[in-house]
Parts: structure tokens; C-alpha cells; sequence
């Protein structure tokens, strides 16, 4: 069965429990045996940003893990991992499908944009744009679209000009409505960035990777869509502190 890897945890002194975003099935639990000690059964240690064919035997009855009893690399999305930022952003995704995606519940349009990102990913230096554009996506793909045409509140067409607000319960919010109903959690949309956030809903990944950003927008949209992920998902994401550090230049010259 065709899969990636979401999260590998140690179990004991030579085994792990490893994560699995499967095709077929969504995500399932699984224990690698010996993963720590045996270089014959896993000779890749069943690392993230690559595809594998796995072969598990079924849960016994009362347990809640399946076995690996084989792991075949398929691809390897080369040159996210030699790049710490490229791993951090991929993290970042595996952990939304982590907490989003239950256990065999497939989900094999989430699936197959994964692995186009990841492609897209390892092609391009571009973080930035392509961090927004996988948030929008699979947040989308999540049953959570942003609303970027329309008002959230009054459904009237937003014009670019005029002082937009994001509200994180569901996207943007005319100037209007936002002086009538004053909610306290809007940031504010600028023609730039809601025309930014409008081409990355529905532009292919590596068309998104081309997109040039001024630093105000950056930020901008970098806290609209962090605010509605937080606001959807019900929490803030563990692998995002160290995204952050990451993408924040060095002060250290
Ligand atoms: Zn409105």
C-alpha cells in the first residue's frame, strides 16, 4: 500500500511507532520492529518527504497497531531534506494532516496534494509563497476554504482599495461589515495581499512558487492564515515555532 510518513516515535529499545498517511486507507499507526537495530528489514529508516510501498499485516484483535512487515522506497522528493527550511514547512504540513485526518479515514485528494507540494517543494526555494499556498490548499482540501471574492458577512463582491479585514472564522470581511459588527479578532487585508491570497487559491503549486511578496504582505498573510488554521483546527501547531525560526533571518552576520 502506497504511503507517507507522518511522524516516527521510539517504543522500547529498537522499535518505533510510525505514523502512516496511506492512499488508500488515510492515516494508521504502525509498528516497526527493530527499525532501531535491523538495516536489512528498513535500510531507510522510513524517513518523511518520500513514498513508500508498505506492506502491514492486519491489527490483532484488541490491539491498535498494524505491523510493518516490509517498507519499499519508491521516491524520494529530493532536496527538501538537505534544506532545514524545506523540512520545517513539511513538517509543518504533516502535522495539520496529522490532527485533521482520522484514523482510516481516507482521504486521497489530500493524499495526492501532498505529494504534488512535496514535488513542487523540492523544486523551489520560494518558502514563502508556497507555505501560503499549502495553507490555503489543504485547509480547503480540509473542508476549510477562506472566502476571498465575497464579504463573509454581507456576500458583496470585495473591492480592491478599500480597507478589507480577515476574520479567521471563514475569510474576508468588507469595510463595511467590519465597522457594523466591530469583532475584535480582524487583521487587516490590503489590495496587495488579498490579491496575493486570490492567485494562490487557485493557481497550480508551481505557478505559486513564482509569486513575488513585499515584506508587508508577507506578514500579512502569514497571520490571516495562521489565525484560521489556529481558528479551525482548534489549537496552534507544535512544528510552527520552529518554522518561524527558521524563516526569520539571522541577526548574526
Ligand atoms: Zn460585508
Amino acid at each position: 500500500m502506497e504511503g507517507l510518513v507522518l511522524r516516527r516515535t521510539d517504543y522500547g529499545e529498537s522499535d518505533q511507532v510510525v505514523k502512516i498517511f496511506l492512499r488508500e486507507k488515510g492515516t494508521v499507526s504502525a509498528i516497526a520492529k527493530g527499525i532501531k537495530r535491523s538495516k536489512k528489514r528498513f535500510p531507510h529508516h522510513l524517513e518523511p518527504f518520500r513514498i513508500y510501498d508498505f506492506k502491514l499485516a492486519r491489527k490483532k484483535e484488541g490491539r491498535d497497531l498494524y505491523l510493518i512487515q516490509a517498507a519499499d522506497q519508491r521516491h524520494i522528493y529530493e532536496g527538501i531534506q538537505e534544506d532545514i527550511r524545506k523540512i520545517a514547512l513539511g513538517n509543518f504540513l504533516l502535522e495539520i494532516v496529522l490532527i485533521a485526518v482520522r484514523e482510516e479515514h481516507p482521504h486521497p485528494e489530500l493524499y495526492a496534494f501532498m505529494k504534488d507540494f512535496f514535488r513542487a517543494l523540492s523544486r523551489s526555494d520560494a518558502i514563502y509563497p508556497l507555505w501560503f499556498y499549502a495553507m490555503i490548499h489543504v485547509m480547503g482540501l480540509l473542508g476549510f476554504s477562506p472566502n476571498l471574492q465575497t464579504c463573509l458577512k454581507c456576500g458583496d463582491p470585495l473591492r480592491k482599495g478599500e480597507a478589507n479585514h480577515f476574520d479567521p472564522a471563514g475569510g474576508v470581511v468588507c469595510p463595511r461589515c467590519a465597522t457594523r459588527l466591530s469583532i475584535n479578532s480582524l487583521s487587516p487585508v490590503n489590495s496587495e495581499t488579498l490579491s496575493a491570497m486570490q492567485f494562490l487559491k487557485r493557481c497550480p503549486p508551481q505557478a505559486a512558487s513564482r509569486l513575488q511578496l513585499t515584506e508587508t504582505a508577507r506578514g500579512c498573510i502569514e497571520t490571516c492564515l495562521l489565525n484560521f488554521i489556529a481558528y479551525h483546527l482548534g489549537r496552534s501547531l507544535k512544528t510552527l515555532a520552529f518554522l518561524k525560526e527558521v524563516l526569520t533571518p539571522s541577526q548574526i552576520s
